[in-house]
C-alpha cells in the first residue's frame, strides 16, 4: 500500500512469502530443522518479544521454545528473506517462564501496535500469526461430526480423521465507513471507548450481503441515516481476533440522526475543520479520533484532506 493516508496503518505490511501452493510439503516440523528458522511465540493472548536496548523483535530463535511448557500447535507462516518463519501457540501459563527475564517482554498485540516497538513489516507478520493461531485454539473439533481435528497444510487447514472434512481458517469481514454529507462527517462513540474518542461506524458483513449494502444497513441501524454511493478506500487485517476491516467512504442522503443507543453512546456530525482538530488532538472539547494505526484514522484523514 503506498497511499499516504493509509500507509501508517498497523498490520497492512506483511513481507512474508507464503508458499501457499507448497504447504503440503512445507511441514512446520521440517522447517523447524533449519537453523535459520525463527518463530513467533504466542502464549494465550500475548506475544513474547526479545528486547535489546534499542530494538525488540518477536522473531525468536527456536531454542527459546524450550522455556515454554505445554507447547501446543506450530504452523509455518512462510519465509522472510529466505528464512522460515513459524508461529507457535502455548498456553497462557507459559508467560511465567518469560516474565522475569530482562531479555524478554510479554505484551499483547494491541500494545505492540500502539507503542510501535517492532517494525511495520514485523507487525504484519504478527497479525498473520495471531489470527491463525487463534483459529487453531478455538476450532479444535470438527463442525460436522464433533471429532477432534488435526493440523494440516502447514497450519492453514485442519482435517477430520473421522468424516474426512477439511476446515479452513476464517476471516471475518467488517465494513467500516466514513459517512459524509457535504462538509460534515458522521462519527460515533461506543461506551467502551476512552472518554472523548469518536470513530467511524462499523459492523460485520452478513452472509449474502455486499460490502456496499452492509455499509448502508449498519449506518441506518446505528444512526438512522440513509446512504447512497459507497466507495472503497482501503482494507486492514484486524487480528482481534480475526477480522478484515474494509474501509469505505459513504455518501449520506440525509442528515437527521436517530441513534441506536444500545450500539452508540453518542454520535453526531462533525465539520471538516473539527475533524482535523480531532486528528491533531487540538479539539477545544478534548475530542479525538483513533490513533494512526487504525483504519478509522485513515478514513477520517481522507475526508479531512478532501
Ligand atoms: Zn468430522
Amino acid at each position: 500500500m503506498t497511499d499516504a493516508r493509509t500507509d501508517r496503518l498497523g498490520f497492512v505490511h506483511c513481507p512474508l512469502v507464503r508458499h501457499s501452493a507448497e504447504r503440503e510439503q512445507n511441514l512446520p516440523e521440517r522447517q523447524a530443522c533449519d537453523p535459520q528458522a525463527r518463530t513467533i511465540l504466542i502464549v494465550g493472548e500475548t506475544v513474547i518479544l526479545r528486547v535489546a536496548r534499542d530494538s525488540a523483535t518477536s522473531l525468536l530463535p527456536l531454542a527459546d521454545l524450550e522455556r515454554a511448557p505445554g507447547r501446543r500447535e506450530q504452523v509455518f507462516l512462510g519465509t522472510l528473506e529466505g528464512r522460515p518463519v513459524l508461529a507457535t501457540l502455548a498456553g497462557p501459563d507459559a508467560a511465567h517462564a518469560f516474565n522475569d527475564e530482562a531479555i524478554y517482554k510479554v505484551l499483547d498485540l494491541r500494545a505492540i501496535a500502539i507503542q510501535g516497538i517492532v517494525s511495520a513489516e514485523e507487525l504484519g507478520i504478527l497479525a498473520t500469526a495471531k489470527a491463525l493461531l487463534h483459529w487453531h485454539a478455538y476450532h479444535r473439533f470438527c463442525s460436522q461430526c464433533g471429532t477432534p481435528t488435526s493440523l494440516s497444510c502447514a497450519g492453514f487447514r485442519r482435517d477430520c480423521g473421522a468424516c474426512g472434512a477439511q476446515h479452513f481458517p476464517r476471516t471475518d469481514p467488517v465494513a467500516i465507513m466514513l459517512v459524509a454529507r457535504g462538509d460534515r462527517c458522521l462519527l460515533g462513540r461506543q461506551s467502551r471507548f476512552p472518554p472523548g474518542m469518536y470513530s467511524c461506524l462499523a459492523g460485520f458483513i452478513e452472509p449474502g450481503e455486499t460490502i456496499e449494502d452492509a455499509v448502508r444497513r449498519e449506518t441506518y441501524e446505528e444512526a438512522g441515516v440513509r446512504v447512497g454511493a459507497v466507495r472503497y478506500l482501503a482494507s486492514q487485517p484486524w487480528p482481534f481476533p480475526s477480522s478484515i476491516m474494509i474501509g469505505c467512504i459513504a455518501e449520506a442522503l440525509d442528515d437527521g440522526l436517530t441513534l441506536d443507543r444500545t450500539e452508540l453512546e453518542d454520535g453526531r456530525w462533525f465539520s471538516r475543520d473539527e475533524a482535523r482538530l480531532m486528528l491533531e488532538h487540538r479539539h477545544p472539547d478534548g475530542l479525538f479520533t483513533p490513533l494512526p494505526f487504525a483504519i478509522a484514522n485513515g478514513l477520517i484523514r481522507s475526508f479531512v484532506d478532501g
